[in-house]
């Protein structure tokens, strides 16, 4: 066991792992954990660390660093992303696992969690070293991953065609096609309809049903999202379709803002043709801290982690903020909202609609069937809705923030599991 601290992807000031314990810890407090679960969580399962040898394409050999961490399987196979980043740590792979197990249990779909994570700089990468690359990888952890065992999806710079040379490798270890090995998967490889925007739409819903419950109407409701990209973009064209007014969005170059709202799917055009949202015809541009600030009813953070922190939580006026991202808001900012009475839905929450049409996918591949974009839908908002009301009524019940009240919910689940098999031997 390393005792070492390191920083990682998700965190530039605070350990993730450190973090993960603290709120098992918290969560423990609240619930009044089983001391002898509580044990068995504060470690992954398993952590498999592997090198990685491939040739460059100058011909000469480099050795990479790779990682699997399977934090725990009570509830079903280990699910997670793998993630390729030059600032990968193990505590960060570590702590990942443990919050994959919190999510899946949180959309009570019968998976585990895990991740993986590599050593390694993609964009300076041909996409033949990165399919050497994840081809070995792969190699390396066969034996540990497979449908029933563990089944990797993807992460920061992993994408459909990264699943595609994972699921071949895995294939053909096995001498047969195994497309339920992974998922994330091209739609030609047996990938699900609906996932591109899975993310986006549980957030959006989730959204929605809280919206709800504070009786307000979404119709010319204002919305502000931070991040243009895939769970973004996406969120701010649902949004619109709910006749919420999406009156500001960002990206890494700055936001745009419009008090009477803008059409969300040109703006990702003009995003697409220029690279930015910045310059966008009709609005004017706003900072990405004030963009948070602004006076909206409901807040998306779709970008990075460490945004809403004891500095400005005072001074956000939304009523609703939905954690697209994951960790967009520090622990002492959340202690600062939740006193300003904003509803906050948590990430494992607001963003597992990714995961939830992952479990999808792997269904289908089971049963060998392919459903409609529509199916798929009808399946994640459901799960989504029962999430957001269990959630809902246990914070109530317990007196306790969403996200203290997502994590009670997770954790009671996983320690029911695993009190329920027992120890072995
Ligand atoms: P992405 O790379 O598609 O988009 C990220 C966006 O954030 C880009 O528009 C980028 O310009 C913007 N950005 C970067 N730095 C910024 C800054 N300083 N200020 C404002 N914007 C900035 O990524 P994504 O897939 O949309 O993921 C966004 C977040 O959602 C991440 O935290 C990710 O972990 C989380 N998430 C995504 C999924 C998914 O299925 N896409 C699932 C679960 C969680």
């Amino acid at each position: 066991m390393e005792t070492k601290r390191e920083k990682s992807t998700t965190s530039n000031e605070m350990n993730a792992y450190d973090n993960a314990l603290k709120q098992l810890e918290r969560t423990a407090d609240i619930i009044g954990l089983n001391p002898d679960v509580h044990e068995i969580l504060k470690q992954p399962k398993r952590i498999l660390s592997v090198s990685i040898p491939i040739k460059l394409d100058n011909g000469s050999v480099k050795n990479f660093q790779g990682y699997r961490v399977q934090f725990n399987d009570a509830r079903g196979p280990f699910k997670g992303g793998i993630r390729y980043h030059p600032n990968v740590t193990l505590d960060e792979v570590k702590a990942l696992a443990a919050w994959m197990t919190w999510k899946c249990a949180v959309a009570d779909i019968p998976y585990g969690g895990a991740k993986g994570g590599v050593i390694c700089d993609p964009k300076n990468m041909s996409l033949g070293e990165k399919e050497r690359l994840t081809r070995r990888y792969t190699s390396a952890i066969a034996d540990f991953i497979g449908p029933y065992r563990d089944v990797p999806a993807p992460d920061v710079y992993t994408d459909p065609q990264t699943m595609a040379w994972i699921l071949d490798t895995y294939s053909q270890i096995q001498g047969h096609l195994v497309p339920e090995c992974v998922t994330g998967k091209p739609i030609a490889l047996g990938g699900s309809e609906g996932r591109n925007n899975s993310t986006a739409r549980g957030c959006v819903i989730a959204a929605r049903e809280a919206a709800k419950t504070i009786g307000l109407p979404l119709n010319g409701a204002t919305a502000a999202i931070q991040g243009y990209g895939n769970a973004g973009s996406w969120s701010a064209i649902l949004l619109e379709e709910l006749g919420v007014k999406v009156v500001a969005v960002s990206d890494s170059r700055g936001g745009i803002y419009n008090k009477l709202g803008f059409d969300s799917k040109k703006v990702e055009a003009f995003k697409e043709k220029t690279g930015s949202v910045v310059g966008f015809e009709g609005t004017e541009s706003i900072s990405n801290n004030n963009l948070l600030e602004l006076g909206v009813d409901i807040l998306i953070p779709a970008a990075l982690e460490n945004q809403i922190t004891a500095t400005n939580a005072g001074k956000i006026k939304a009523k609703i903020v939905s954690e697209a991202a994951n960790g967009p808001t520090t622990p002492e900012a959340d202690r600062i909202l939740e006193k300003n009475k904003v509803l906050l839905i948590p990430d494992i929450l607001a963003n597992s609609g990714g995961v939830i049409v992952s479990y999808l996918e792997w269904v289908q591949n089971l049963n060998r069937t392919h459903w409609t974009e529509a199916q798929v839908n009808a399946e994640l908002e459901q799960k989504i809705i029962t999430a957001f009301k269990s959630t809902y009524e246990k914070s109530k019940k317990l007196n306790v923030s969403m996200r203290d009240a997502a994590l009670a919910l997770a954790i009671e689940r996983v320690g029911r599991a695993i009190q329920t098999l027992g120890i072995w031997p």
